[in-house]
């Protein structure tokens, strides 16, 4: 599905990321103008690029349409400059959302253990933290050379060049930007990868961040004649049966509590595990739930609780803006932004959405 919470410090929620953090990343500062300055890293890793035969591409755990378009977008220009090329991401096993099965180039992933122990040159794509390089962090940082290439406001600059700019809208801006710089030209295979991206990270060039020069981009990713329309319901309208049901008895079990939240309303739901296998879904499938129980107008703040294996809770919330979801969430051990957070709670049920309706106050 479509988007998760920002990784809340702290928890087993460190190692998500979504969509909407993305989105939130870049405020309150959207993008109005091309991408600006960073020319001396820019012209490091040309040059690096330029005396590197093997070059590892890296994007974080759990990739997203952003982490996994980019790195393989710049891997297949890369390819085609005549570099060997590995794109990969430090999970074991590697799961491929099946939303991104389509996304060409897949051909350059290789398991995290396939990448040298000291690579020659690691590019990081979309990776906001060095916990977000999972099983990849000591061979990244045993590169001869390591750059960073990323549009998380919250990433600290770890690596010793960095190219960060958080008034992109994804990170696969900064990919066409570096393929204007190796002057390659924009193909198909290319351009689904990029368009994935930016769809994925502007959820659907619908969040604050989307600007004119992302809607340049994205002429210039049609203009090659991609499929648009089936990246889209790919990305946004395909779903299993199995996962029609588990939300159909998330909705059913949703609670509308009108005093909560200082009489602003809250709604929250939760999914049991059993439903979960029950109806063959994974609970990376479920991530884009909150975004329909956050629809109510009559609901300050959402909430939905999903069951781990072991029984723990994974909370995702989302606020309209006039209440800090973070700050609860960080009161429960877990964290993200004013809009949209998370947490995971070891407890029952009740006692879990008590608890994070004290924690709003
Ligand atoms: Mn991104």
């Amino acid at each position: 599905m479509t988007a998760g919470e920002p990784a809340a410090a702290g928890s087993a929620r460190a190692s998500s990321t979504s969509t909407v953090e993305d989105a939130l990343a870049v405020l309150p500062a959207p993008r109005t103008e091309s991408p600006a300055g960073f020319e001396r890293e820019w012209r490091w890793l040309l040059a690096a690029i330029g005396r590197t035969a093997s070059i590892d591409l890296v994007c974080h755990i759990s990739p997203d349409g952003d982490a996994l378009g980019s790195a393989l977008a710049a891997g297949i220009a890369l390819r085609g400059l005549g570099h060997e090329v590995r794109v990969s991401f430090g999970d074991d096993p590697q799961v491929i959302p099946e939303s991104l099965s389509f996304l060409p180039g897949q051909e350059l992933i290789v398991p995290a253990s396939a990448v040298p122990d000291a690579p020659e040159l690691v590019i990081c794509f979309d990776v906001a933290s060095e916990g977000r390089l999972g099983l990849l962090h000591a061979k990244a940082f045993a590169a001869k050379a390591l750059m960073v290439i990323d549009h998380h406001a919250s990433n600290p600059g770890f690596g010793r060049h960095t190219i960060i700019d958080p008034s992109a809208p994804a990170t696969a801006v900064l990919v066409d930007e570096l393929l204007r710089r190796l002057r390659v030209p924009l193909d198909q295979a290319i351009a689904t990868c990029l368009y994935t991206g930016i769809a994925t990270d502007t959820g659907s060039f619908k969040y604050a961040a989307t600007t004119p020069a992302t809607h340049e981009l994205a002429g210039r990713l049609l203009a090659t004649g991609i499929r648009h329309d089936l990246i889209s319901r790919q990305l946004w309208d395909t779903s299993s049966f199995g996962f029609l049901k588990v939300l159909a008895a998330a909705l059913d079990r949703a609670v509308y509590e009108p005093q909560a939240v200082g009489g602003r309303g809250l709604v929250w739901t939760w999914v049991p595990y059993q439903d979960l296998v029950l109806f063959g879904v994974t609970i990376e499938e479920i991530e884009g739930l909150i975004d329909i129980l956050r629809r109510p107008a009559e609901a300050e703040v959402a909430l939905v609780l999903k069951q781990e294996p072991d029984g723990t809770l994974r909370g995702s919330c989302r606020s309209k803006g006039a209440v800090d979801v973070a700050a609860a969430c960080a009161a429960l051990g877990g964290g993200g932004h004013v809009y949209a957070a998370g947490f995971s709670l070891r407890e029952p049920v009740p006692a879990a959405v008590a608890r994070f309706r004290s924690a709003l106050g």
